[in-house]
């Protein structure tokens, strides 16, 4: 075919774009598969794995099957072994794996999860999610509806020839599990971790409830994110559960603050303390009855009592509906 001058020119653009479309799909297609090689292989050789299956992965993994190629990409369950060293415990273990807590407990079944001793081995999952056995009469489709999670990803990570064929007793990986509260108590008890707040102080009077309420300084509508609670000046204040430390020091009208993060996304906040006890700072782990300071008068307080919040990924609770 004989092409004019402009018509030479248009198909000529024609071809390079076609040529640069297939350089840098080709860069970006490969580049997600070097690049996830590479950082295994780097993180592998400091001993710590924190890989995560990212959902573009699993995403794009899926579109794959549709075009019937390979899966090769989604990685099957392993773990490497860590040993606890000073300062550990499994919540900053987790962190900074960018694992789940609840992840790192079901995968190790530690009988006092609370309690590590350094040198002490740790499983670290490649992975988010859930290791759970199978109870007689449970299917691999009933794991996949209790946590969230396609059947297809169970198998795979698995890697399960014949799902048909898998026994009670055999202990699965459920990828990026949704556990919900009471999955994730059911994991904390058999960890040994108390999975219900108890009061921070002794049996008192409750002086303010949680709500809308008149506020004592400016007698006006005002919210209350926590409870009062009036044992006495200088009465012991406790962790409400077992978790760290994420703030002990002044904070504008709380006083005297303490905030510990729980598992499962929540936190307690201790305020007006008279005095925070030594041991109490930023990073220590604290356990559930563990005295963290006194009651007090500081910051925004109209007398000695304690102003204690529960929460839930930042946002206030009323604490009366979290403790028995
Ligand atoms: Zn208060």
């Amino acid at each position: 075919m004989k092409l004019g001058r402009p018509g030479f020119i248009l198909s000529l653009l024609v071809e390079i774009c076609v040529i640069a479309g297939i350089v840098i799909y080709g860069t970006f297609y490969h580049d997600n598969y070097s690049n996830e090689g590479g950082l295994v292989q780097t993180i592998q050789s400091a001993g710590i794995i924190p890989l995560e299956v990212s959902q573009e992965i699993l995403d794009k993994e899926e579109t794959d099957d549709k075009k019937g190629g390979t899966y090769a990409v989604v990685p099957s369950f392993r773990t490497s072994t860590y040993r606890v060293r000073n300062g550990d415990n499994l919540w900053n273990i987790a962190r900074r794996n960018n694992l789940d807590f609840y992840t790192l407990l079901s995968v190790n079944h530690l009988e006092k999860a609370n309690k590590l001793s350094i040198g002490q081995k740790v499983k670290i999952p490649n992975q988010r999610g859930i290791l759970r056995t199978l109870q007689k009469g449970e299917t691999i489709e009933d794991m996949a509806l209790m946590y969230d999670v396609s059947i297809r990803k169970i198998i795979r990570v698995n890697r399960i020839l014949d799902p048909y064929s898998i026994e009670p007793g055999t202990e699965l990986f459920i990828p990026g599990a949704k556990v919900t509260l009471a999955q994730g108590r059911e994991i904390l008890k058999q960890s040994g971790i108390p999975a219900e707040f108890c009061w921070p102080v002794n049996r008192c009077r409750i002086t303010s409830r949680y709500g809308y309420r008149r506020d004592p300084f400016t007698r006006r509508r005002a919210f209350h994110s926590g409870v009062d609670l009036a044992p006495g000046y200088g009465a012991r204040v406790s962790a409400a559960m077992n978790g760290i430390v994420t703030f002990a020091g002044w904070m504008g009208g709380y006083g005297k603050l303490v905030v510990i993060r729980h598992a499962g996304g929540y936190s307690t906040r201790y305020g007006h303390l008279s005095r925070i006890s030594s041991r109490i700072r930023k990073g220590r782990s604290v356990s559930q009855g563990q005295q963290i300071g006194n009651v007090g008068n500081t910051g925004r307080s109209t007398g000695a009592h304690l102003h204690f919040e529960i929460r839930k990924n930042g946002r206030t609770l009323n604490p009366l509906n979290h403790i028995n």
